[in-house]
């Protein structure tokens, strides 16, 4: 028995990185998929080997969240779970960061968030209840100099998630988020020479499990989230870090 036995689920950003693994990692607990990217080919390779179905939607764009929830109750006959994972990251210090740089990051990660969880309702809801996972950031909860767009549009996926949890509980529709500290995919490691090796001595300087965090070990967050192992939790941030925001050591 799977945990996702009979479910289907819509994953969006599901091309590489956490989205791919929470993608492989929901496919062998029995859901049947819908992967979303804006990357078609490593998207479409990603749903071929897990059997899902792949769909082109921009998180940002509001005609492209109904064709993919459509594609899931077209496909499925329904639809019981959304994980918000698309995400984009521009570093830039507050002074110097364009308006047009602040809006495409609050574009893509806010209005994106929110664009799903309002498409999603209507199809959940016919479900019978399903969940919703955001993937908001540790720096929703702490400050990092530099990312002054990205905290902005993060910190609001967690202000979003209390709202709707608060708002679809009566239709049996959970709303939690995760909030990943530093994790090894793309975003956070351009991969030209840089080394998961040399990321885990960085990050083994500032987080007490001395290492940076694994795709795969957010996937596994994912997982509890959208299955019946959280079935009385929801409004709430899920912190997954190796203990970074524990506090500082002098040690
Ligand atoms: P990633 O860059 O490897 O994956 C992000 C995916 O989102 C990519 O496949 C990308 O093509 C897709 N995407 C970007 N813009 C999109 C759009 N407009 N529409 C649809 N898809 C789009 O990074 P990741 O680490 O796997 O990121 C997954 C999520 O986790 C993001 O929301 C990110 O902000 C969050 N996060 C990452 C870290 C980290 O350290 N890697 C830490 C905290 C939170």
């Amino acid at each position: 028995m799977g945990k996702l036995d009979g479910r289907v689920v819509l994953i969006t950003g599901a091309a590489r990185g956490q989205g791919e693994q929470e993608a492989r990692l929901f496919a062998a607990e029995g859901a049947r998929l819908v992967l979303a990217d804006v990357l078609d080919e490593q998207g479409r390779a990603v749903a071929d080997e897990t059997g899902g179905r792949y769909v082109h939607l921009d998180v940002s764009r509001e005609e492209d969240w109904a064709a993919a929830v459509a594609l899931a109750t077209d496909t499925y006959g329904r639809l019981d779970g959304l994980v918000n994972n698309a995400g984009i990251l521009r570093f830039n210090e507050l002074a110097s960061t364009p308006l047009e740089e602040f809006l495409q990051v609050v574009q893509v990660n806010q209005v994106g968030a929110f664009l799903g969880m309002r498409s999603a309702i209507p199809a959940l809801e016919a479900a019978g209840g399903g969940t919703i996972v955001n993937t908001a950031s540790y720096v929703a909860l702490t400050g990092m100099a530099g990312v002054t767009s990205y905290a902005a549009s993060k910190a609001a996926i967690l202000g979003m998630t209390r709202v709707a949890a608060m708002e679809l509980a009566g239709k049996g529709i959970r709303v939690n988020a995760m909030c990943p500290g530093a994790i090894d995919t793309p975003m956070s490691n351009p991969g030209e020479g840089v080394t998961s090796e040399a990321l885990d001595a960085l990050y083994g300087k500032l987080v007490p499990l001395a290492r940076i965090g694994r795709p795969e070990e957010v996937a596994r967050l994912a997982l509890f989230l959208t299955s019946e192992d959280s079935s009385y939790i929801t409004g709430q941030p899920f912190v997954i870090d190796g203990g970074w925001l524990a506090g500082v050591s002098l040690f």
